[in-house]
């Protein structure tokens, strides 16, 4: 059997939810944000978490949810960095699996389903994504004008877990490091261009939002009154 790993993100500034308190420290339900990806995880055949956070978190996280809520899996809780990649690029180190699963701490929606998807998409696949078909028509734009509009039916909306075998996600961003700058936005980018490896879509779900802005929050409120 393999071990797995998970990294739950959770080290953003969530300036665009405009909240006095961190986005994935908002409570739903009386719980954190935060609170329900790692619940899934720990019921889940994930053997260790690691939950990457602000320096100036890493106490409040340990105390309030780790050990508040009996995450036993929740191995390391480690700083996270500027952007996301740094964080990722942190928590990396830690991981001890042979595969890892790369969640964002912002998506409360995560389930059993998913995960278990991911897993098999890994062992099938060496990289993986998580992610639903696009609904609407998009259009990419410069300056408000439409440039392209590619055929909707080969687009999808990417969302996490992204699924890897250790050793590859691992050179890949190693070798990412080296360059000066990047502009990376998810894990599979990085595979993309610097892994020399394909990366394939597992089908997830609509309601799997990364809780961004204010609307969103109402959303996940919403979604889970009907999973109950
Ligand atoms: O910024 P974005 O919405 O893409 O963030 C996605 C996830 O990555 C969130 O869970 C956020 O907490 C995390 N993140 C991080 N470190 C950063 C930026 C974002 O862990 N520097």
């Amino acid at each position: 059997m393999n071990k797995v790993s998970a990294i739950v993100l959770a080290a953003g500034n969530g300036s665009r939810m405009q909240s006095q308190q961190k986005k994935q420290f908002m409570e739903i339900q009386g719980k954190p944000i935060l609170w329900y990806p790692l619940f899934q995880l720990e019921q889940s055949p994930v053997d260790e978490v690691i939950l990457v956070t602000g320096e100036e978190d890493i106490p409040y996280c340990k105390k309030n949810i780790v050990e508040k809520y009996g995450f036993s899996k929740v191995k390391h809780i480690v700083a996270g960095g500027k952007e996301r990649y740094h964080s990722v690029y942190n928590g990396l180190q830690k991981v001890s699996g042979s595969q890892v699963l790369i969640h964002d701490g912002a998506r409360p929606m995560l389930t059993e389903t998913i995960i278990k998807d991911t897993i098999a998409g890994i062992e099938r696949y060496g990289a993986c994504v998580v992610g639903v078909p696009v609904k609407d028509t998009i259009k990419q734009v410069s300056e408000n004008q439409v440039v392209a509009t590619p055929p909707r039916s080969s687009l999808w909306i990417t969302q996490t877990p992204q699924g890897f075998e250790t050793k590859l996600i691992k050179e890949s961003y190693e070798k990412m490091m080296e360059q000066p700058e990047q502009a990376v936005t998810d894990d599979a980018m990085v595979v993309e261009q610097y892994g020399n490896h394909k990366v394939w879509f597992i089908e997830g779900d609509y309601r799997n939002i990364k809780v961004t802005t204010p609307e969103d929050l109402a959303v996940v409120k919403a979604f889970l009154k009907l999973v109950k």
